[in-house]
């Protein structure tokens, strides 16, 4: 793998080969290299791969063709991240060591039991930045003893930040560098990763979430610039979180905007009519593609 200059940025597209590409993609991936170009730095390519359930090989193959119809290059080899899931698996035992996660096993329908007796007796249950209700915490503070339990039991397990612990360990002064699009107006965020409660790190089914993983591997691949869209900018919080706690460079950020489909909303991969696949077959070339992503920019 080519080692960076101290001073080089490195930028990264990181999809997930659970559908095909869409406009939205085509935008980050272009930004992304163009940027890279632009100052000298490098664009990395990484496929994000943990989640067994959804992706498939032939995603990925799908997205590595219409990236490169798409006429951008990247270095080789591109990183999968199921390849690297004992990278993750040891970034959760330092966080076990410090005793910052904990096993929970309540059901999908257990936790919104729990939610609707709770709003029943009228206070109205926190719920995270995606609208989701924070996870109740049954278990957090159980003993070593009954955490064995949990993990014996066969049932399925997800080990959670305990995150009220974790943000008093980070200490204070949890925030980022958002810069705005080519570098213009830049600011610092404060982050907020209480908002999304105890965060899942791992399942018994899955070896690492999403947070875990991606911290772990922009820091691996020396990530300068995270360029992604908006519907990750409060992620972000959880991700500060997990470089200070595994010490971690920063990387600084840019989110940028979403591109909404006829009816309002974000795209979805399901959504073949703005899939690049579509666009492909009705005879546009790549330099359409970046005139309708770039041009409202
Ligand atoms: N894999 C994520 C996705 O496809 C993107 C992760 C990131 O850019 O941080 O939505």
């Amino acid at each position: 793998m080519p080692i960076s200059r101290p001073e080089q940025p490195v930028f990264r597209f990181a999809p997930s080969p659970n559908g095909f590409l869409h406009l939205g993609h085509a935008l980050s991936a272009i930004i992304n290299h163009d940027i890279a170009a632009d100052s000298g730095g490098r664009f990395l390519l990484r496929i994000e791969d943990i989640d067994r359930t959804r992706c498939r090989p032939e995603f990925e193959a799908a997205i590595l063709d219409d990236l490169a119809w798409l006429e951008l290059e990247w270095e080789e080899p591109v990183r999968r991240q199921s390849d690297h899931l004992d990278l993750y698996a040891s970034a959760l035992e330092h966080l076990k060591a410090m005793r910052l996660v904990y096993p929970s096993a309540m059901t999908r329908g257990e936790i919104r039991a729990a939610v609707a007796a709770s709003e029943a007796k009228g206070s109205a249950w926190p719920r995270d930045p995606d609208g989701t209700p924070l996870y109740p915490g049954r278990e957090r503070g159980f003993r070593p003893d009954d955490q064995a339990a949990i993990l014996a039991s066969g049932r399925p397990y997800a080990w959670r930040l305990d995150m009220e612990e974790a943000v008093k360990r980070a200490g204070g002064s949890l925030s980022w560098q958002e810069k705005g699009f080519r570098g213009s107006g830049e600011y610092s965020q404060i982050a907020d990763p209480a908002a999304w409660g105890d965060v899942v790190l791992s399942r018994s089914d899955a070896p690492s979430s999403y947070h875990l993983s991606v911290v772990v591997d922009d820091a691996v691949q020396g990530v300068t610039h995270i360029v992604r869209g908006r519907d990750l900018y409060h992620a972000t919080s959880v991700h500060r979180l997990l470089q200070r706690l595994l010490e971690l460079p920063e990387p600084v950020y840019h989110h940028h905007r979403l591109i909404l489909g006829p009816d309002g909303r974000k795209l979805s991969k399901s959504n073949r009519d703005t899939g690049i696949a579509a666009f492909r077959a009705a005879g546009h070339g790549p330099a359409d593609i970046r005139a309708m992503v770039l041009g409202e920019q």
